[in-house]
Order: C-alpha cells, then structure tokens, then sequence
C-alpha cells in the first residue's frame, strides 16, 4: 500500500555479512520484519498530523505517547531503528580511525573495552531491544533499550546500534544471543558510518565555537 514512508533499500547484498548474519536472517529480518513496521506505519498516520513528519520528530513526538500514539512510535522507531541497524553494519569493517579512535580510548581504553560493553549491554537487555554506542558533548556511552525505544528519540546522538530483538539471530543462533554479539561486534561494525555520526554532533559546536 502506498503512504508517506517506504523501506529504504539495503547498503549491501543480501548476502554479504554471510556466514556472520545468513541471508535467510536478513532477508527475514528485512522483507519481513522491517518491512511491516514501514506498511503499519503508513496505515498509523494516515489522516493524522505525522502523516508528513520526518520520520525522526515522530519518533520524539511519540516517545512518551499513550493508545494510538504509542502505536504510531512503536513503528516509527522501528523503522528508524532499522534504517540505523543496517547501516551500522557492513562486510568490509575497518578500524576506529580518527577522532572517533581518541574518543574511544579516552572514554574505553580501547575498541576492546567498548566492545566488551556492547556486548555486555546486549546481553543484559532483557527481552528484545537494542545495544547502542552514543555520544553527548563528544563523549561517548553504551547504552540499551527496550522494544522500539532509541535514544535518538531523548535527544541523544547515536554512533552504532545492533538488534537484539530474537528475530535478529534466531535463525543463525538460536538462543545464543551472546555468540551473536561476539561476532556481529567483532566482524560486522561499521566505524566509519560511527565516525560520520560523531562528526554530525561535532559540526553545531564548531559553529557556535
Ligand atoms: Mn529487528
């Protein structure tokens, strides 16, 4: 059905973060999950004040929403959530460089650390949800959510996040959530699209300085 949003397309093959993340994983995870939260939120918003809101003011519009609200953010932010996960991931993971490496030792000690706490927050979350590195002011934090929440939707910068949801590696892993992590975080990150997030918090301050 037609409406305000669409799925945006992948930033790789289907199959190229395989045998990390199989192509059946992604081709559910994408045709079929992501998917549907793109067609509810169109028939969400229809007739209603978001139905021409970029998708991140619904998302902050929503957050604290009840009944209907709550439904419209629950898809807004998995759409969002989405778009983001996807990019947070690519087949060809290069190091930290950068800014982005200086912050991470300053704020971890080292990819090692921040990795580990990644990890760590994607394990604890209990139920589904999402592990994410953010930066306030530059620095940097991991933090977790639960369901559909992101903390893009309080305001808070978000680098990289990875789905936690069962659906995300239940084919590939079954109930080994932490096998997942350990090797979507040590084979899959994508620190430039990282580096280009941190450097979009950046830019407002250098203007102001
Ligand atoms: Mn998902």
């Amino acid at each position: 059905m037609a409406g305000p949003f669409t799925l945006s397309p992948l930033p790789w093959a289907e199959d190229a973060l395989a045998p990390t993340i199989s192509q059946k994983t992604i081709g559910f995870h994408y045709h079929k999950h992501h998917h549907k939260y793109v067609e509810t939120l169109n028939k969400l918003v229809e007739g209603t004040r978001y139905a021409d809101m970029p998708l991140e003011q619904i998302v902050r519009a929503t957050v604290n929403g009840k009944d209907k609200e709550q439904k419209i953010f629950n898809n807004a932010g998995q759409v969002w959530n989405h778009d983001f996960f996807w990019r947070s991931l690519t087949p060809k993971s290069a190091k930290p460089g950068g800014r982005l490496k200086d912050a991470i030792e300053r704020d971890f000690g080292g990819v090692a650390e921040l990795t580990k706490q990644l990890a760590e927050a994607g394990k604890e979350q209990f139920g589904s949800g999402w592990a994410w590195l953010c930066s306030q002011n530059g620095k940097l934090s991991v933090e977790k959510t639960a369901n559909a929440i992101d903390p893009m939707a309080k305001g808070i910068n978000c680098l990289l996040t990875v789905d936690v949801w069962e659906h995300a590696y239940y084919l590939d892993y079954q109930n080994d959530r932490a096998k997942y992590l350990q090797e979507v975080l040590g084979k899959l990150l994508n620190w430039e699209f990282a580096t280009e997030n941190l450097e979009k918090e950046a830019q407002p301050i250098r203007a102001a300085a």
